[in-house]
Parts: C-alpha cells; sequence; structure tokens
C-alpha cells in the first residue's frame, strides 16, 4: 500500500533527522562544557548529511495539494523539516510555487498569525505578500510587486488549485527554548481573493485571502481552545495531588468512570529487596565535562541529554545524576527523575480501554512519564496471571534497531551502544494495584513513545526505572503509545495455554495481534 509506506517513510526520515539534530547538539554542547549557547546550527548539518545521503522525501518537482505521507496537524520542530519531507521547498521565503503550464501557482505557504482570533471564523486567513522590504529593518519600503509568490498566489486565486499552509506558532515549552518556533501542517486551502492595500509602512502590499477546504482533520489546538470545560470530563486529576501537573479523565465514548486503584507516583519495592545506593560523583560545578564525572563516564563519557531535557537517543540504559550526587538539580544529567512536563489526560477510547494523551505538543526526545508500580519477581509475575494487564517485564524493551542502522551509515563516527543486550532481568513491574499515569498507556505496532532503562537513584542494574520518552514530535490529543514486546505465542495462560489477545491499535503496520 503506497499511502502506508509513504507515511512510515516521513516518520522515518524525520525521526532520522531529529536524532542526527541531537546528536549533533550533544556534540556542540560538550565542546562548550556548560558555557554559553551553541550557534552551530545543527538543523542545517543533520539536513547536509540526510541530503547527501538521499534521504530527502518527495523530491522531484514541487507537488500540488497533499504530499504523500504528510498529515494534517503534523508538528515540525526546524524549518528545513518541510523541506526534508517536500511540505514546503524554499529554506526561507514564505511562500513556494510551480511552473504549471505558462504560468506559476502557489503549492505552499508559511503563515505566522494572520488568522482570525474568533475560533469561529478561523479557517480564513489573511496573508500579506511578500517583498517591499516590509519585513526588513534599515531599509526602505517600497510597493510590493506582483511577482514570484504573489504572482503565484494571484494566479492560483483563478487556477483554483489547492494551497498547503503551514503555521508558525511561537512556543513557549523547555525544548523549543531557543528555536522560538514550531511549525504545523493546517492542511489545504485557496485563495478566494487578493488586493492591493497600504501596509504597515504606508506602501501597497498584497492582502491574500484563503479560505480552509472544508473536510480536513480540525487541529488540535483548536480543539483544546475551543471548549474552556472539555466534553466528557469525569475526574479533575486522577493522581489526588501526587503529581506536579493535575492529570484529568475524559470519557465522551459511555458513563464509565476511571477505574479505582491507588495512584503512586514512583516505583515501590518490596521489603526483601533494598536497591544498593549509587555513590554519586562530586561535581559542583556541573557534569558536562567528560573524564571527571563518573556519572557521564557511566554513560560512555557523553551525557545522554541535550540541554534542553530531550533524550539524545536510545539506550541500553542511561544513567542521571542522584540524590547522592553533588551537582545541583538543575544538573543536566538529571530529567526524568524530576517528574511530568507536559499536561497529560486519560481518554476512554473506543476499543482500547483507557488511553494516554497530552493537551500539549511533545518535541521528539522529551520525557513523558515513568512506568510506575510494584516491583516483583518474575515468579510472583507468574502467580498474577490472572490480572497481567499491567505487567511490564524489565529487560524486554527493545527499539527501532533500523533507526540505529541508518544513523551508523550516516554517522559512523559516532559511537554508540545502542545495540548492547539487556539480559532479562527477572523481574517485573506490576501497576493493577497501585500505580502511575504509564498504566493507562497503550500498545501500538506504530508507536510514537519508547521505554528508556534508566538508574539513578539506587546501582543495581536488574532493576531499572522504566522512563517512557516521545520518539517523535507529538501534536495535542494524538494518543500516546509504545511497543509492548510481546511474543506472538509466547504469553501463556494460568494452566499453561496459549493466550491470545488482538490488537486495536489501528495503525497501517498492525500486525494484527498483541500477543
Ligand atoms: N487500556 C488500559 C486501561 O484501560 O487501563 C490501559 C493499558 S494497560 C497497561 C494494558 C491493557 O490495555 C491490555 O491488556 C489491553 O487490555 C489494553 N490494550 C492496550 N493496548 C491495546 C491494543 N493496542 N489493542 C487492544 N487492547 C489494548
Amino acid at each position: 500500500n503506497d499511502a502506508m509506506t509513504s507515511r512510515n517513510k516521513v516518520r522515518e526520515t524525520l525521526r532520522l533527522f531529529q536524532v542526527i539534530c541531537r546528536k549533533l547538539l550533544q556534540e556542540e554542547e560538550s565542546k562548550l562544557k556548560g558555557e554559553g549557547k551553541t550557534h552551530k546550527r545543527v538543523d542545517c548539518q543533520a539536513a547536509k548529511i540526510l541530503k547527501e545521503k538521499g534521504k530527502y522525501v518527495n523530491t522531484g518537482k514541487q507537488i500540488i495539494g497533499p504530499v504523500p505521507g504528510v498529515e494534517v496537524g503534523d508538528e515540525f520542530q526546524y524549518f528545513i523539516e518541510l523541506n526534508i519531507v517536500g511540505l514546503h521547498r524554499p529554506s526561507q521565503g514564505g511562500i513556494d510555487y510551480v511552473k504549471q503550464g505558462d504560468r506559476i501557482v502557489a503549492t505552499s505557504i508559511i503563515a505566522s498569525g494572520g488568522y482570525e482570533d474568533d475560533l469561529d471564523n478561523s479557517d480564513v486567513l489573511s496573508y500579506m505578500g511578500q517583498g517591499g522590504n516590509v519585513m526588513q529593518k534599515g531599509k526602505q519600503p517600497e510597493d510590493q510587486k506582483l511577482e514570484r509568490g504573489n504572482l503565484a498566489l494571484a494566479n492560483s486565486r483563478f487556477v483554483k488549485n489547492p494551497v498547503r499552509v503551514i503555521r508558525g506558532e511561537t512556543r513557549s515549552s523547555d525544548l523549543s527554548e531557543g528555536r522560538g518556533k514550531t511549525y504545523v501542517y493546517d492542511g489545504l486551502y485557496l485563495v478566494e481573493e487578493f488586493k492591493q492595500e497600504p501596509g504597515p509602512h504606508g506602501k501597497l502590499v498584497y492582502k491574500f485571502k484563503l479560505v480552509r477546504i472544508p473536510g480536513q482533520p480540525e487541529l488540535a489546538w483548536k480543539v483544546v481552545k475551543k471548549s474552556k470545560v472539555r466534553e466528557g470530563l469525569c475526574a479533575h486529576d486522577i493522581s489526588q495531588g501526587k503529581e506536579i501537573i493535575p492529570i484529568c479523565a475524559i470519557n465522551t465514548i459511555d458513563s464509565e468512570k476511571p477505574p479505582p486503584f491507588v495512584y503512586v507516583p514512583q516505583m515501590i519495592y518490596p521489603d526483601w529487596c533494598r536497591p544498593i545506593p549509587s555513590k554519586g560523583c562530586d561535581c559542583i560545578n556541573g557534569c558536562s565535562e567528560s573524564g571527571k564525572c563518573s556519572c557521564v563516564m557511566k554513560n560512555g563519557g557523553e551525557i545522554p541529554y541535550n540541554h534542553n531535557g530531550a533524550i539524545v537517543e536510545a539506550k541500553p540504559l542511561v544513567y542521571e545524576c542522584g540524590p547522592t550526587c553533588k551537582c545541583p538539580a538543575s544538573c543536566y544529567n538529571r530529567v526524568s527523575q524530576h517528574g511530568l512536563k507536559f499536561q497529560l489526560e486519560i481518554f476512554k477510547t473506543e476499543s482500547r480501554g483507557w488511553g494516554v494523551r497530552s493537551l500539549n505538543s511533545i518535541p521528539s526526545g522529551s520525557f513523558i512519564c515513568e512506568y510506575a508500580g510494584e516491583l516483583l519477581e518474575d515468579r510472583e509475575a507468574e502467580e498474577r496471571k490472572g490480572n497481567d494487564e499491567y505487567l511490564f517485564d524489565i529487560g524486554n524493551n527493545c527499539s527501532d534497531s533500523s533507526l540505529w542502522d541508518d544513523l551508523s551509515t550516516l554517522m559512523p563516527d559516532a559511537h554508540s551502544s545502542f545495540h548492547e543486550v539487556v539480559q532479562d532481568s527477572g523481574f517485573t513491574i506490576d501497576a493493577a494495584r497501585c500505580g502511575n499515569i504509564g498504566r493507562f498507556i497503550n500498545h501500538s505496532c506504530s508507536p510514537n513513545l519508547y521505554a528508556q532503562n534508566v538508574l539513578y537513584d539506587h546501582e543495581d542494574k536488574r532493576i531499572p526505572h522504566i522512563m517512557l520518552f516521545a520518539a517523535e514530535n507529538i501534536p495535542p490529543l494524538q494518543e500516546l503509545t509504545y511497543h509492548y514486546n510481546y511474543m506472538i505465542d509466547q504469553v501463556r495462560d494460568e494452566n499453561g495455554g496459549i493466550k491470545k489477545k488482538i490488537c486495536y491499535c489501528g495503525s497501517s503496520e498492525c500486525t494484527g495481534r498483541m500477543y
């Protein structure tokens, strides 16, 4: 199926781009030794690597209308990502166009602002043309001309071809700090009219009125913004104040309330198990200097996180600094121990019980939450077979190896420990009776999160914390999922019979069974 392959291609390419960016940023940040901000454009470097290896998608002539593999609502952290997937080609310039017959027509525009504030009317976009030095400081403004992008948009008014609109939004989340903007693909619009009018500098500018073609998915931010009281709200905070950010429950499907369980934000260790506290590092002036920090050394000489808190790449085990380290809480090597960063909620799904989603945009690499619960030995977990819905088998998490293969060919110099194996540790986390938000995250055959082993408050490698991280940019309200990694025909019931469970993840790559 073509649509499925293009979607996968786009997602894989963007993931690869994001990992390369984070690795380049990591190199830059370690050179700066924690002082100052990097000014190197890691996005351009990463794009160059992809381009040289022929990894761009939808190359060739600019496409009019939908771009294969890109969906309405998709989010991008860097402008250049739009180019990589063929959504918008110019590396600057707000209007992309193509020659059609003997004239040029617009294919896509970048809109920053210009939308009606009135949400009922937000399908209408008022877009100012380009040129005339209106945006440039220190240059004499002049009348905008009906040429290039402006001419293309004017022609599109008569040709009535669909124009892709990408919204550039300023965002204030941690991970986008300094980057300023995030880009959201808003869908297809038609140019309805245009006129010339005096612009902000007194010179003439072109104003285009674009209207969104009906029948396209509504953008999540609009859904969130529209309703003050969320429809289907049935619990204000399932954590009962135990998390830094309240977690509400939404049910628009039926009248079921969230199930009863004891909310614990952290792991519960049984009495017989006293994890050995870790020794901790002696860094007082930050842990960035490799060769000195014992925690950084355990991570192979690098901090596994960027300074904005994004995890660089999946690893068998990540060592964060912990309670016995001398570094401050703000140390870059402490991320997942700080708890929730996004406004998460549980919601009733059609076919998978409750699930989890976020009201905020989540940048690739962000920490989401821990999978917390009671620690059990595998044989105890065996005894809970009748009630195995909330078990997480430690040591059974492995992530996308094709991404790693790509990465190692594209960046052969960057050492990566991905393929070291984590052996099955003999321990399981049970979140049936006691658990946190992690217990509500469903399985998907095409997930947007992955589980990462992390140690910070003890040294026992058999029982790392299971921390979930975003594997890609995730728009608001998209369900958060990870791969449960069950082996088909290997899950058994109390009597040793093979158990089967149908998967309802709904993704195009669904294998049909969870186990
Ligand atoms: N949906 C659960 C709930 O309502 O509490 C939260 C996830 S819980 C850890 C795991 C259970 O959710 C599974 O045993 C199964 O019943 C359901 N589930 C998760 N992912 C699923 C999927 N892709 N298809 C069908 N059921 C799923």
